[in-house]
């Protein structure tokens, strides 16, 4: 079995786990003035995030959503319009700020625009209009199919959001995949963003784990957001010292999956029946495979018939994610099978 339903699959290694054994573990829920916790891994953790994004402060979550969520809430009050592209996945998938009885925070959609990016026109058209409380972007966007949004784009959205005094945060679940792309540094990124989120539990191969950097002073606002949502862990070194493993060994590596990506596209822009939607930056690939008659799941289930497990997403496409553990080869296998299908018709 090809297994490219998500690179949160990704296993951790013996390596990586053995980093658990001497951790400096304590109370992380036993906080200073600062917030901070009495697990040294954990503050270990936090502090090399910060420095790589260039904020002044890192806070550990259990989830990407628990992350993202806590931010939200911090820069906003229930009523508040929140404004989200389209196909955020904060906006389709993770939906908890938005929910009536938890975030009661109202979505505000701006478009992508042909390629997948954030249309400044169309933002600035929703600033000028409404009372916005935080724009929020998503780098890489996972649903247009990993896009990485470029530099350039994100300094005009930074002085977009600055001119109408509306903060942005920034859902950089994939941001290293991102930066690798783009052969950026994450702190260049992180610039022209106030919060960022980023997962450890994804391509970057640790079990569990995301952290959201800020300023100092915003991070005890997202501390206090985390302990509400029930967040605040133990002996959390557990999670933060596979992390620490992930951010010092595994970032580089992400450009093997990204380039796994890229040659599967290259090898599938030609088929019949399957198009490879929007343009393969990083390491996932969105495929409209509508021409061959099937709905999303019954695609998905005769590629699993043949060996290649994938996922539906957006009610008519179907998603292939590159991580550590697919290798060339399995993504010569996917590739084939792929072909395969499209030739049903
Ligand atoms: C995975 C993901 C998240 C949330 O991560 P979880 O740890 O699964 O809660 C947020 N945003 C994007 C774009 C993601 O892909």
């Amino acid at each position: 079995m090809v297994d490219l339903r998500s690179d949160t699959i990704s296993m951790p290694t013996r390596e990586m786990l053995e980093t658990i054994l001497e951790a400096k573990l304590g109370d992380d829920g036993r906080t200073d003035s600062k917030g901070r916790g009495e697990d040294l891994a954990v503050n270990e953790l936090e502090d090399l995030a910060a420095e790589m994004t260039g904020k002044e402060a890192a806070v550990l979550f259990p989830s990407g959503t628990q992350g993202n969520t806590s931010a939200i809430l911090a820069y906003c009050r229930p009523g508040q319009k929140v404004m989200v592209d389209e196909m955020q996945h904060i906006y389709l998938s993770e939906k908890v700020v938005f929910d009536p009885s938890i975030g009661q925070l109202e979505p505000v959609t701006y478009k992508l625009d042909q390629d997948n990016l954030p249309d400044l026109d169309d933002m600035r058209r929703i600033l000028e209009s409404q009372e916005i409380a935080l724009l929020c972007i998503e780098n890489t966007h996972n649903f247009s199919g990993g896009t990485c949004v470029p530099l350039e784009r994100m300094k005009a959205i930074h002085e977009l959001a600055k001119e109408f005094g509306v903060p942005v945060h920034m859902d950089g679940a994939r941001m290293f995949n991102a930066v690798v792309a783009l052969g950026v540094e994450a702190r260049e990124m992180c610039k022209y963003v106030d919060s960022v989120m980023f997962c450890i539990s994804k391509g970057l191969g640790a079990p569990i784990g995301s952290l959201v950097c800020c300023s100092e002073a915003f991070s005890m606002k997202i501390r206090d957001k985390r302990k509400l949502l029930g967040g605040a862990m133990r002996q959390a070194g557990v999670i933060a010292a596979p992390g620490m493993y992930a951010l010092t060994h595994n970032i580089e590596r992400l450009a093997e999956d990204n380039a796994n990506a890229a040659y599967a596209a290259e090898q599938l822009k030609d088929l019949k029946n399957t198009k490879v939607y929007g343009k393969v930056m990083s390491n996932i690939i969105v495929l409209d495979a509508n021409g061959l008659g099937l709905t999303p799941g019954e695609y998905c289930g005769k590629a699993a018939e043949k060996g290649l497990l994938i996922k539906p997403v957006l009610k008519d496409k179907v998603r292939l994610v590159f991580y550590r553990d697919i290798s060339r080869e399995d993504t010569e296998k996917a590739v084939a099978i792929i072909r395969e299908l499209d030739s049903l018709r």
